[in-house]
C-alpha cells in the first residue's frame, strides 16, 4: 500500500517543517505501507537534506532536459535534492498548465530515466463518465503516456486512478466505482505487459478520499493506496490515512475463511 500526499500550492516553508516534526512523531508506518508527500517544489531541497519522515516527491517536472529552459527543473534535479517520486499528469495540470499527452509522456520518460519513480494520474471528467466514455478516456490516457515503457522500467510506475469531479470536490467515487476502474487498469496493465507486472504496479484512488472513506476505499482488491490531496494537509488526518492503508494490508494478509 502507498499513501501519498499532494499538497499542491498550500502550506508556508514553516508549516511544512512543523508537519514533518508532528509526523514524526506518530509511530512509523504499518508494515506493508510506504508514505509519500509531495510538498510545493521550492521547498524539495531543503526537506530533503533536513531529512524528513516520509518519502519525498515533486508534483510535476520538466519535459525536457538541462539547459535554456527558464524556469523549469529536471527530474535529475529533483534526484539530487533527495527526491524519490515524482507526480506527473494530474487533471490541474493537464487541464490548466498545458501538459497534453505528449508532453505527459516525454515527462514520465523524463522521470524514469532519471531513475525516479512516477506518480501517473489518469481519470475522466463528469461528462465522460455521464457519457459512458470514462473506461476508454482511462485507458487511452495509460497507452498514451505508459505503453511505450519497458516492462523492466514499470516497476517504478505507480498508477493514480483521480476521476476529476471527485478530486477537492467532496464527492468520492463509490468503492464499487473505484473497484471497477481498478480492475480494468490491472487489466490493461495484464494485455499491455503481463499479469505479474500488473499485480505488482500499485493502483492508486484519488479524489477527496479521507479518513472517513479510506476503510471502505482501501478494502477494495485492487486499490493498493491513495494520492491524497486535502486530507494530506493535516498531520493527523494524514496519519489517519496511513493507519487505514495498514488495516487494508492486515485485512488483505488475513487467510480466508
Ligand atoms: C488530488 O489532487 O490528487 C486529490 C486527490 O485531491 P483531493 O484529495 O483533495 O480530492
Amino acid at each position: 500500500m502507498l499513501v501519498a500526499g499532494n499538497w499542491k500550492s498550500n502550506k508556508s516553508f514553516n508549516e511544512a517543517q512543523e508537519f514533518a516534526h508532528a509526523f514524526a512523531r506518530f509511530p512509523k508506518a504499518p508494515l506493508g505501507v510506504e508514505v509519500m508527500v509531495a510538498p510545493p517544489a521550492p521547498y524539495l531541497a531543503a526537506l530533503g537534506t533536513k531529512g524528513v519522515p516520509f518519502l519525498l516527491g515533486a508534483q510535476n517536472v520538466s519535459s525536457t532536459g538541462p539547459g535554456a529552459q527558464t524556469g523549469e527543473f529536471t527530474a535529475d534535479m529533483l534526484s539530487g535534492c533527495g527526491v524519490t517520486d515524482v507526480i506527473v499528469g494530474h487533471s490541474e495540470r493537464r487541464d490548466g498548465h498545458g501538459d497534453d499527452d505528449d508532453r505527459v509522456a516525454e515527462k514520465v520518460n523524463r522521470v524514469l530515466d532519471a531513475g525516479l519513480r512516477v506518480v501517473f494520474c489518469c481519470g475522466e471528467s463528469l461528462h465522460d463518465r455521464q457519457s459512458d466514455v470514462h473506461f476508454d478516456k482511462v485507458l487511452r490516457q495509460l497507452e498514451s503516456g505508459v505503453l511505450h515503457l519497458s516492462a523492466e522500467v514499470m516497476s517504478r510506475v505507480v498508477v493514480a486512478y483521480e476521476p476529476i469531479w471527485a478530486i477537492g470536490t467532496g464527492l468520492t467515487a463509490t468503492a464499487l466505482q473505484a473497484q471497477e476502474m481498478h480492475a480494468a487498469i490491472r487489466q490493461w496493465l495484464s494485455e499491455a505487459y503481463d499479469t505479474d507486472i500488473a499485480k505488482r504496479i500499485p493502483l492508486l484512488y484519488g479524489g477527496s478520499c479521507k479518513p472517513s472513506n479510506a476503510d471502505e476505499l482501501f478494502a477494495c482488491q485492487d486499490v493498493d493506496g491513495g494520492l491524497i490531496g486535502g486530507a494530506s494537509l493535516d498531520p493527523e488526518s494524514f496519519q489517519a490515512l496511513v493507519e487505514a492503508a495498514g488495516r487494508a494490508v492486515m485485512n488483505r494478509e488475513k487467510p480466508k475463511a
